[in-house]
C-alpha cells in the first residue's frame, strides 16, 4: 500500500532520496512557485513545502504564521517590520500584496541565506498553483512532502485542525496528486486526522530537538505530547499509523535508523545542509535527505558512487564535467 507515494522516498545500499526544502531554500527564495520549478529542473524529484490557511481558506504555502519580516516587502518595497500580519487575518488577494522574493541581509534569517537570490515581485503561492506545477506532464514523476502546519493560537484547535486537513485534501484531489503526496507534519493530531479523512495518502511524523523556542512549540504537538506513551519516536510512528518518520539530523545514529527500517519506517531526515552532516547522515542509513542545497547532496552522493533517483540518467557520470 502507498507505493507510488512511498518508493520514491524509499533508499537502498547506493541511493538516498532528495527531497528539497521549501523548494532550494539556500539559492532560491523559499516556498516560491519559481523556487520550486528552479529545484525541479535541477534534478530534484521531491518538494518539501509548508501550508496554511488564509481567513478566506485558501491553502497557501509559506512557512511561518506571521509573515516573516526578513522575506516579505510591502508594495513600498520595504521590508515589515516585526512582527507581520498573521496568514489566517489576511485574504488571499491581501497576501498578493507582499513581495516575498528576495531576503533583508540585514536580518538574522537574511544572514543565514546569503547565496539566495533576489528576486523581485515573487508572491506566496496558493497550494493549487503548485499542484497545477506539478501536473504537467513534464513533471508526473515529481512527489511532494506536503507539510500541514497547525495555527497554535486558534480558539477552537480540533475544528482548525479538521478544516485545514479538509481545504489540503480537497486541493490535492482537485488535481488527482494523490498518488503522488506524502502528507507531513510536527502535529501528530493533524496527521491523525489525515488518516482519517485521507487513507489513499501516507503520513510522515515530524520530530525535533527541542533547543530553541519556536523548535518547543513544534515538539509539544508531536513527539512531546505523544512519545512517553512509546519505546521510542520511531515505535511511536509506527504504533500511530505514520509510514516516514522525519526527525531533525542530530536525532539521526546508525541504531535508530535501523530500528526505524525494521519497523517498516521510511527516515527522512531534515534539514540537512552541511557537508558533515551530510556525510554522517548518509553513512547512518538514512533513505532521504531534505535540505536547502540540493546541489551539495547531489555531489556528495556523486562522490560516493551514489545516486538519489531511480532514472539512469542519475547516475554520477552526468555530474562529470563536458569533454
Ligand atoms: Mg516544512
Amino acid at each position: 500500500m502507498f507505493e507510488s507515494q512511498l518508493s520514491p522516498f524509499r533508499g537502498t545500499d547506493n541511493c538516498v532520496r532528495l527531497v528539497g526544502h521549501r523548494g532550494a531554500r539556500g539559492i532560491m527564495p523559499e516556498n516560491t512557485i519559481l523556487g520550486f520549478e528552479w529545484t525541479l529542473r535541477m534534478g530534484v524529484d521531491a518538494l518539501e513545502f509548508d501550508v496554511m490557511i488564509t481567513r478566506d481558506g485558501v491553502p497557501v504555502i509559506v512557512h511561518d504564521h506571521h509573515l516573516n519580516a526578513a522575506t516579505a516587502r510591502g508594495e513600498d518595497g520595504i521590508w515589515l517590520s516585526e512582527p507581520g500580519p498573521a496568514i489566517s487575518d489576511l485574504t488571499f488577494k491581501e497576501l498578493q500584496q507582499f513581495d516575498v522574493g528576495g531576503l533583508n541581509l540585514q536580518s538574522d534569517y537574511g544572514m543565514r541565506f546569503p547565496e539566495q537570490a533576489f528576486l523581485n515581485k515573487l508572491r506566496v503561492p496558493s497550494l493549487d498553483q503548485l499542484l497545477d506545477l506539478v501536473a504537467r506532464p513534464e513533471f508526473s514523476h515529481v512527489r511532494l512532502m506536503l507539510e500541514i502546519k497547525s495555527a497554535p493560537s486558534d480558539t477552537n484547535p480540533a475544528l482548525e485542525r479538521e478544516k485545514v486537513v479538509r481545504a489540503v485534501v480537497n486541493s490535492v484531489r482537485k488535481f488527482g496528486i494523490q498518488p503522488r503526496t506524502v502528507l507531513h507534519s510536527f502535529d501528530w493530531e493533524i496527521l491523525q486526522i489525515c488518516q482519517a479523512q485521507a487513507s489513499d495518502m501516507p503520513s510522515s511524523y515530524l520530530s525535533n530537538v527541542p533547543d530553541q523556542p519556536e523548535d518547543v512549540a513544534d515538539h509539544a504537538l508531536g513527539l512531546g505530547k505523544f512519545g512517553g506513551q512509546y519505546a521510542s519516536a520511531p515505535d511511536a510512528v509506527a504504533q500511530m499509523g505514520g509510514r516516514i518518520w522525519a526527525p531533525h539530523h542530530s536525532d539521526v545514529t546508525r541504531d535508530v535508523v535501523a530500528h526505524a527500517k525494521s519497523l517498516g519506517l521510511i527516515v527522512a531526515t531534515w534539514t540537512v545542509n552541511e557537508i558533515d552532516d551530510i556525510c554522517r547522515v548518509t553513512k547512518c542509513g538514512v533513505d532521504a535527505i531534505v535540505t536547502d542545497y540540493p546541489a551539495r547532496v547531489q555531489r556528495e552522493l556523486a562522490k560516493r558512487n551514489m545516486v538519489w533517483r531511480d532514472d539512469p540518467s542519475s547516475h554520477p557520470a552526468d555530474l562529470s564535467p563536458a569533454v
